[in-house]
This record gives C-alpha cells, structure tokens and sequence, in this order.
C-alpha cells in the first residue's frame, strides 16, 4: 500500500517542482510513508528523522511524514518533522509547502509541468530565506511544525495519476481504510474507515495500464472483498467487479494477470472463487490471512470466523482452482497465545500447505484493543513459534515446488538476477525463479520456461521462448 501511496506522492512533489535524487544526503526535501503495523518500521521511522534533523544546520532541507501513523506517534512527529499530513490530504500539499515559505515552480510555468530542481533555483530565489523564517517566526519557534489539516478527501487522493515504479507491474488501490477492528490492528485507527473507489475510475485505471502494456496488476485494500459495501446498493460487489475484469480481459485480447491483496475470510463468498476461475486474466492466486488457527485465538482477534469457515474456504479454492497457489499471513505470540493454541496454528499450517506466509511476532500497537492486554508471550517464545513455523511452511514449499520440475510455465520476466548472466521472473502463482538469459528486452515480458529445478521459495528454469498471445 505504502509502496502505491509513494507513486502518488511522487507525481505530486514533483509537479510542484522537485526533482528526484536517489541521494538523501543531497536532497532538500526528505519524506517518510510511515507503517504502524508493527513497532519495528515506526522506530525505523524515529531513527531516520533524528539522522535528517541533524542536517538541518547544514542546509535547507524540509521534512514530511505521511502514511499510517497511530494517534500517539503522530504527537511525537509533530515535534520532529516540519509537516505531516494524512496520505488523502497529498493534494495540498503544495499548499503545505508554501506556506511553509517554499515557492511553487509549476505555478510559474502554469499548465506545463517541466520540473526544477528545488535546492539551487528555489534558494536562490529572492525572498526564499525570508518567507521560510518568517513561517517559522509565525509559528513561535523554529521547531513548531506546520499543521494542515483540509476536509478529508480520499477521493482527490485517488485523481493524482501515479508516477508508476515499473512499466510492467503496477497497483491500483480500490479501497481505502477498515471497519473491520481486529483487535491487534493499528489500520483502522490509522487510514480510517472503509472507503470503495468509484469502479468506473479503477476500471479506467486498469485499462489504460493493459493498453500500455502492463502485464502484473493488484488490485489494492485492507479488504478488498467487501468492496461496495460502504455504499448501501449504489456501487457493484468485490465479484463483480472481479467479472467486469475478467470480461474486459476476454473482449480486449489483451495478456495480463490481475491479483488482489488483501481480502479477508469473512467476506469470501463462494462468487469470488467462482469468478476466479472463470477468467484467464484473473491470477491463480489467493492471498488469504489466516493469523491463527486456534478458535479461541480468532475470537480475541475479533477475526469473526472460525478455523473451519476458512478450511472450507481453502477446500473449494482447491477444488474450484487447483492451479492456485494459496498465501497467507500469520501472527504469532498475540496477547495470552498458549503452547497449544500455537500448536493448532502449526497444526493448520500442516494441513492447510501454503505456498507462502507472512509470519509476523506479535507487536501491541497503542491505541488498539489488545495493546491493553498483557503482551505476556516472551521474545524468546515468539522467535521459536516463528521458526516453527517457517519450517512447517518450507517443507510444503519444497514439496511443491519439487513437484513443478519437468513443467513448461508461463512466466513474467522481472529483472536482472543477482546471479550474473540470469534473469528473475514470477510464475501466475508468485513464485520465484531465475533462468539463464541476459536478454533484457525479456524484462515486463511474459515467457516461457521449463523448470528444472526446485528449492523451498524458488525455481531454476530453462528459457524456451517469449510468448506472444494477444491480438493485434
Ligand atoms: N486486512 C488484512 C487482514 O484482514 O488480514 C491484513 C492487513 S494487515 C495491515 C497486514 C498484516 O500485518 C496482517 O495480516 C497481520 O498478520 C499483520 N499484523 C497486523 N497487526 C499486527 C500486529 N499488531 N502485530 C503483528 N503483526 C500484525
Ligand atoms: Fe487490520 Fe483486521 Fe482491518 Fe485487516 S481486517 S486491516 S487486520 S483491522
């Protein structure tokens, strides 16, 4: 999400009149999208400010944080960054800067957004220093930051065109913020409640991408599966539009792969396994949390679902999709998790076979429900269930993956590997390969490849030639 969020605020500060540098250390504007899901990103977060605010003293430099930021972080922010704002405030944030004392360059050259770089021509700019301290004068102390706050508006968020990392793989977001309050989740404290994308912009969106030529798109949400339902009736479901994909993907001709991250069990209907397997562009794919397999776990979880609603989940993508790989998320130490409630979680994990779980250490999040419980389960305890886990995983990883030596996939060719003279790719499942080839017009290409060998995330291949299957 964050990454997505960071293609529109690139669109933006750069309309503005930025310029990009990979280099912190020569940049006058440095940014953070901060995520709280977990204390160990917000310290990141804490570590870097701390490191750019002694730079202060040695040039102009402005600093912002956005993105998922819990109530009690956003106070200590305020003492240390010069603006924060809430992602779907991005639109003003040109306003936030002048009033900050930076000009605006794209307001000069009006319609045409021929970027500037900001350090030189915008100091230099008479009255740069002066409008900059006097904002800071207004405020009463050089530290006090500036506070924006406009009317939330999400769906001017939405209207900034991304400036897309990649010319192959691209996210849409679809929805954001969660009604859902599990009670160990900073989200719906941080991106607030859930709010559908009008389908007509998504599926604007998605068009133009498959017409440039992308070939990987995600679909983006903290739900994507309850979709539509904030809007009482007015706006189609998660499947829905799903089939309204699907046909596009049928009638255009066009080869692409479209995934979704990340739905919740609770509103996985039967429809949108169904859908799934009706049309070719929609990915054989499902990313699916699970987070425990203890009933009792869930409950405190407030996951509202027990473990056999998502077995039975799992059996019909099985039977309905058999060619889909199936991830997850796990968290493991929550608030009072016993040795055997842990032990139904691996239990699951043995019976369940993901292709991937993203394992995570129980982390309170202030302000969430179960951060006023005791986070009893030692660090100690929380680190062997992760690995316990993580060899559960890789032995039905292995399996699996053993199982696809001698096939011809198709593949999507990402890059460069690290290994000299190989290419990486992704199979539709999202599993990892490389084969050799320094070919790089293969790069944003789909191919194909016949596996040769196998390990618990990854596969070698053979390149056998580059598929060319749309319409012309
Ligand atoms: N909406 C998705 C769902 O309902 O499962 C998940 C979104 S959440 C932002 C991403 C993942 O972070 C979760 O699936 C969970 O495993 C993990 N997570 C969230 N809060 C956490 C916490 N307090 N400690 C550890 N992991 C956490
Ligand atoms: Fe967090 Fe639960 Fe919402 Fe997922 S469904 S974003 S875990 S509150």
């Amino acid at each position: 999400m964050n990454k997505s969020d960071s293609e529109r605020v690139r669109t933006v500060v750069e309309a503005i009149g930025y310029r990009w540098t990979d280099n912190e250390q020569e940049a006058n504007l440095l940014g953070i999208l901060a995520c709280s899901v977990r204390q160990k990103s917000i310290d990141k977060v804490y570590s870097r400010i701390h490191k750019w605010n002694s730079w202060k003293n040695q040039r102009n430099l402005i600093t912002f944080v956005s993105g998922c930021i819990l109530p009690t972080d956003r106070e200590k922010f305020l003492k240390q960054f010069d603006l924060i704002f809430e992602m779907r405030e991005l639109p003003q944030f040109a306003d936030m800067l002048s009033q900050y004392g930076v000009l605006n360059p794209a307001s000069y050259i009006h319609d045409k957004l021929q970027f500037v770089e900001s350090d030189k021509e915008e100091t230099d700019k008479p009255g740069f220093d002066h409008l900059h301290l006097s904002v800071r004068e207004k405020t009463g102390n050089g530290l006090k930051p500036l506070i924006h706050r406009p009317e939330e508006k999400i769906k001017d968020f939405w209207h900034v065109k991304p400036t897309y990392h990649s010319t192959y793989e691209a996210f849409i977001p679809i929805q954001n913020g969660c009604d859902k309050f599990c009670t160990y989740c900073a989200v719906p404290y941080t991106r607030g409640r859930e709010v559908s994308r009008p389908s007509g912009e998504i599926l604007d969106e998605l068009k133009e991408l498959v017409n440039i030529g992308y070939k990987s798109v995600t679909l983006l949400g903290q739900n994507v599966n309850s979709y539509g339902m904030d809007k009482n009736g007015t706006e189609m479901t998660f499947p829905a539009l799903l089939r309204k994909i699907g046909e596009y993907g049928k009638i255009s001709g066009k080869d692409f792969w479209i995934y979704f991250t990340s739905p919740h069990p609770r509103d996985m209907t039967d429809e949108v396994i169904e859908v799934i397997s009706q049309y070719k562009c929609l990915a054989k794919q499902i990313h699916l949390p699970l987070q425990s397999g203890d009933d009792k776990v869930l409950t405190k979880m407030n996951r509202n679902h027990s473990t056999a609603d998502y077995r039975r989940i799992i059996h019909l993508i099985r039977k309905t999709v058999p060619e889909a790989t199936i991830f997850t998320d796990i968290i493991v130490g929550f608030a009072g998790e016993t040795d055997e409630q842990f032990e139904n979680t691996r239990s699951a994990m043995q019976e369940l076979r993901f292709n991937m779980a993203y394992i995570a250490k129980y982390s309170p999040r202030p302000g969430a429900a179960s951060s006023r419980w005791n986070d009893d389960v030692p660090a100690a305890v929380k680190s062997a269930r992760l690995h316990s886990l993580t060899r559960e995983l890789t032995r039905h990883t292995l399996d699996y993956n053993m199982k696809l030596t001698g096939k011809r996939l198709k593949v999507l060719v990402t890059g460069k590997d690290r290994k000299e003279g190989y290419l990486s790719a992704l199979t539709e499942g999202k599993i990892v390969l490389r084969f050799k080839s320094d070919d790089e017009i293969l790069i944003g290409k789909f191919a194909e490849v016949m596996i040769e060998s196998a390990t618990e995330f990854a596969l070698g291949a053979k390149f056998i030639g580059k598929i060319i299957t749309e319409k012309v």
